[in-house]
């Protein structure tokens, strides 16, 4: 079969996504290291980046907690992780048996003196340090300061911070203050997974790497941004953080935040971490502030099977919200006009994340053709299938006169890299190699995560204050209709969003 333009670029994309770049040996100290995350992201991430051949064999990884184990039985607890979280066909026993012989353990307590001697034999000069803090935040400070007296807060040390990071704007204040006092700002990495995410960075490279959109980037042509991040899931197993937490803490002030900033800001002069950052930067000071009768809070209800949020939490008078949904807009000469519209929420229809960017209709109907909006629309799905497609009127096929329709030019990764596309890494695994690369682009800055508190707080205050319960929505829905009203009013819907 003759080699058309397609086959060659896809030929060209499974190699590119095949290709690694090593990093240089690292020594990685992940204190959390029996934890649930530890167990089932970022450990089974570091086994698929050993395997690809990303993190050299000498590397070494060194799991850190007050649990009494040795090599032996913390290399036990490793295997059962990758092999639990990882599908057959991306893992195979003997690469599996050389990651583990770069796996170490120490017994340390974050908050006393045991084991940091034995933790500091173990880290050798002249390799990569990185510490990754993947336990409780409340025992951040004590780890930065530990590593300060122990002498491992060294000018080449990085630090890896988990989320929350504070949980409103004076805690945060204060953890960036005590990271401070240890750490300079180019050595501490603020994860957010969302960041890791292939289309997030694609978002990036479209944006800015093509002529095409750039120019109609605005409010001029449009007409609306959605952004939805929706999961099936209750919050079984971690109600007693999510009750002090919910929706805006947990989702809005950081991940959607986040993608939201990566859509609205202006092009950065180069690729460069403080660049990129100084430019979300500008669009989280840019947002007018909300109060509690702008946005709509929910909270799942029972349903035939599925106990309540309350029920899940144990607090029957909780006025947590596990569902929000809000118009924001970006004061800046750019997106005036141009509202964004945000949802999250829990025991929703569907498993989706997806950015809509929806453009104005053509000025003149000259087909006659419906001017609802729908016409050329650019989703990024961040998931499941990750991709990006571009929705286009063109004409109906066939004979029948002038009759349009919208079809996707889709570019979903999975069906473009065939199957390279199980090699690309997913969010932990990229962000860990950028952490030993020391590469910041894709993690937060200290002011950055504020100036998201600063924001956030005050509509925070106000939602706790007014006394106000969330409003009850079935499981399985998309949250309350009064988010479909939201929209409505202003002469716009959701989009129909697909698991
Ligand atoms: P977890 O399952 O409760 O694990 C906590 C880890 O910390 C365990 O390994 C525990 O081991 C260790 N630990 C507790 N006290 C310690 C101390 N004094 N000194 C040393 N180690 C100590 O928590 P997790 O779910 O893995 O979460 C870890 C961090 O990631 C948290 O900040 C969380 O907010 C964040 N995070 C988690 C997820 C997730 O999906 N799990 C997602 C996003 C962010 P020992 O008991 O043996 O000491």
């Amino acid at each position: 079969m003759a080699h058309g333009p397609v086959q060659d670029w896809r030929e060209g994309a499974r190699k590119m996504a095949s290709r690694v770049i090593p990093v240089d040996v690292f020594d990685l100290v992940i204190f959390g290291g029996t934890g649930d995350l530890a167990r089932r992201k970022i450990l089974p991430g570091l086994y698929r980046r050993f395997r690809a051949g990303q993190m050299p064999r000498d590397a070494r990884i060194i799991g850190a907690a007050r649990s009494e184990l040795d090599d032996a039985g913390y290399r036990a607890l490793v295997a059962e992780a990758v092999r639990e979280h990882l599908e057959p066909e991306k893992r195979d026993e003997e690469s599996l048996a050389a990651f583990l012989e770069t796996v170490h353990y120490v017994t340390v307590d974050a908050r006393g003196d045991a084991g940091w001697k034995e933790l500091c034999a173990l880290i050798r000069e002249g390799t990569v340090h990185a510490f990754y803090f993947s336990v409780a935040p409340s025992l951040f400070g004590d780890l930065a300061e530990r590593l300060r007296a122990h002498r491992l807060a060294d000018g080449k040390a990085r630090i890896v911070v988990e989320k929350p990071f504070g949980h409103d704007l004076e805690s945060a204040r204060e953890l960036n203050r005590t990271l401070a006092r240890h750490f300079d700002e180019s050595q501490i990495y603020r994860i957010d997974h969302y960041l890791g995410k292939e289309t997030v960075q694609n978002l990036m490279a479209v944006r800015f790497s093509n002529i095409l959109f750039e120019p109609l980037w605005n409010a001029q042509y449009v007409d609306h941004i959605q952004i939805t991040v929706a999961e099936t899931v209750g919050v079984a197993g971690r109600g007693e953080y999510y009750d002090k937490a919910g929706a805006l803490r947990d989702m809005v002030q950081n991940h959607m935040m986040q993608l939201l900033c990566l859509i609205a800001m202006e092009p950065p002069y180069r690729f460069d971490p403080d660049a990129v950052r100084d430019e979300k930067l500008k669009v989280i000071r840019a947002l007018k502030p909300l109060t509690a009768r702008d946005i709509v809070r929910g909270q799942y209800d029972a349903g035939p099977g599925i106990p309540s949020y309350r029920e899940d939490v144990g607090n029957p008078d909780s006025f947590t919200e596990t569902f929000v949904a809000m118009k924001v807009e970006v004061s800046n000469w750019r997106w005036e006009g141009t509202p964004f519209y945000i949802r999250t929420g829990k025991r929703l229809k569907a498993r989706a994340s997806e950015i809509a960017v929806v453009f104005r209709e053509p000025p003149h109907a000259i087909f006659g053709q419906p001017r609802d909006g729908q016409g050329n629309v650019l989703v990024i799905r961040l998931q499941p299938n990750e991709g990006i497609n571009l929705w286009v009127r063109i004409k109906e096929p066939g004979p029948g006169g002038m009759r349009l329709v919208e079809v996707p030019l889709d570019m979903s990764f999975a069906e473009a890299l065939g199957p390279a596309a199980a090699e690309v890494p997913e969010a932990y695994e990229r962000l860990i190699m950028d952490v030993i690369r020391g590469n910041q682009t894709l993690f937060m800055r200290g002011d950055e995560v504020e100036a998201a508190w600063a924001w956030i707080d005050p509509l925070i205050a106000d939602c706790e204050s007014c006394g106000e319960p969330p409003i009850l929505y079935e499981p399985g829905s998309w949250g309350p209709e009064e988010s479909a009203m939201l929209m409505h009013r202003e002469g716009r819907r959701w989009r129909e969003i697909r698991e």
